[in-house]
């Protein structure tokens, strides 16, 4: 882009890497503006719900479980067991379909809005930051200052209450992995009798701590793997935050007397502004880069230079590369049209695997090796293998109806119990009419129900002896 070409030299290095290949540390300024509002709302209302869950049951277990050791899980109330792995597996699958054709479309918002990253950074860590060591400025001076009372009480306050915050948080993000009624023994029967979860907690609040005290910003440039493939995901049409460059350039200091048309002046008055908000210490003027995640907070700051010299607000706002450079405006076009048919359809597909995930899930097989037998001069018999999963949350006693055709079925041993989360199984007998047989294969619908509800519908085939045979 010729108009970028004097600005060229931030390519050659990461923002927060200097030229000695040391880490520049980011002091960003506190935003202030109306986006910023909206986000610290939609933090709060987040982080209210993040730790709420754990406590909310139903039917006595938790809304939410990922318990990966005992590979247990419950979405929003309802109980996963290894057996529908492969319902996890789509459900996946389809989630990164979204992801991916979400960001073609609308870029990183999920970064600056909704990722716990940027919203335990920018809205939890960063404003106790702000309260105990000052602003962007005293924050600076503080670190460059010797080491003196002051530096010790607030670094040492500072660290005290970031590691709190992780050691509280650590306990919550546990209680997601084991439920929160083992949360509550752990603290109340002290750490010995738990030592695997207490070593658990200690071990994440450690990590919890060091992302947010020392990390930040690397864990979006460096280590996220969605923030890495920005590069193949976003192209021209994405909507990401962007400098209008041809509002702006050429870019020029602000003088209140003088007329910048006049002077071949862009909107842009090189105030600085945008830049000094930017928690990974970019400059957005320079185009859509890696490090940006969507945060807003430059909108924010430019805006409100806009407001101060009397422009239109928007030299930095959400658009395309395509409609800065056209100088269009955003559309509903026949792309995003296009990606919202299939977000929705993948949406609609994982809601329906939900709707026909049955309670149960039971498999009817003859058994391997056998014929038909003459059970008495009236009927013929078969035997079949019956296996059983139970996805409730309470044990199960299975029954077993012959639909169709007439005829009766009589269990090998005792009723069927299964408790929740195992799988049972059983031998039965199926007696059929002679007279009721057309053929040598006769198909047969079992219906399986637990007290009296219908829980599954089975088809198997029933054999019996050759039309020959019969006469
Ligand atoms: S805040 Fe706006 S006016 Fe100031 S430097 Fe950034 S883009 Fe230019
Ligand atoms: S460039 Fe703007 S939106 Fe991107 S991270 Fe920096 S402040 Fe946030």
């Amino acid at each position: 882009m010729e108009e970028f070409e004097e600005f060229d030299d931030f390519r050659d290095r990461q923002s927060t890497i200097g030229e000695d290949g040391s880490r520049l540390w980011v002091y960003p300024k506190q935003p202030k503006g109306i986006l910023y509002n909206y986000r610290k709302i939609t933090s709060f209302v987040l982080l209210a719900i993040l730790f709420i869950i754990p406590f909310i049951k139903v039917n006595g277990d938790p809304f939410m479980l990922f318990n990966f050791l005992e590979r247990k899980f419950i979405v929003f109330g309802v109980m996963f067991y290894p057996q529908d792995f492969h319902l996890f597996v789509l459900s996946m699958i389809a989630f990164i379909v979204f992801v991916v054709l979400f960001t073609v479309i609308f870029g990183r918002i999920f970064c600056g809005w909704i990722c716990p990253q940027t919203i335990f950074m920018e809205f939890l860590y960063r404003p106790i930051e702000y309260w105990i060591e000052g602003n962007h400025s005293q924050q600076r001076k503080l670190d460059q200052s010797s080491l003196d009372f002051n530096k010790i009480w607030r670094k040492g306050l500072k660290h005290f209450i970031f590691f709190l915050i992780s050691f509280i948080s650590a306990h919550f993000f546990l209680a997601y992995i084991t439920g929160i009624d083992y949360v509550g023994k752990l603290i109340t029967d002290g750490p010995a009798a738990h030592l695997t979860g207490f070593i658990g907690i200690i071990a994440f609040s450690v990590v919890h701590y060091f992302v947010f005290a020392k990390l930040r910003e690397q864990v979006c440039i460096i280590i996220c793997p969605y923030g890495r493939l920005q590069g193949v995901l976003l192209d021209r049409n994405s909507i990401v935050i962007s400098y209008d460059y041809k509002r702006g350039e050429p870019r020029g200091k602000y003088n209140p007397l003088e007329d910048r048309a006049s002077k071949n002046k862009g909107d842009c008055v090189e105030c600085g502004s945008c830049q000094a908000v930017c928690p990974t210490g970019i400059d957005i003027r320079n185009g859509t880069q890696l490090e940006c995640i969507n945060c807003t907070a430059c909108i924010d700051a430019c805006n409100t230079v806009m407001r101060r010299i009397k422009k239109p607000e928007g030299l930095i706002r959400y658009a395309s590369e395509r409609t800065i450079a056209d100088k269009t405006k955003l559309m509903f076009n026949v792309r995003i049209l296009f990606y919202s048919v299939v977000l929705s359809g993948l949406l609609i597909l994982i809601a329906f695997l939900f709707s026909i995930r049955t309670p149960i899930e039971s498999t009817i097989l003859r058994q391997k090796g056998t014929m038909f037998q003459e059970y008495d001069s009236l009927h013929y018999s078969n035997i079949y293998m019956i296996q059983v999963i139970n996805k409730t949350r309470k044990t199960l006693q299975v029954d077993l109806e012959l639909d169709e055709p007439d005829g009766e079925i009589k269990l090998v041993g005792g009723p069927l119990i299964v408790k929740n989360g195992e799988v049972g199984e059983s031998q039965f007998l199926v007696l059929i009419k002679k007279s009721d047989l057309k053929s040598s294969n006769t198909e047969v619908e079992f219906k399986v129900t637990s007290g009296g509800e219908e829980m599954d519908e089975i088809e198997s085939t029933f054999v019996g002896p050759n039309a020959l045979d019969r006469k």
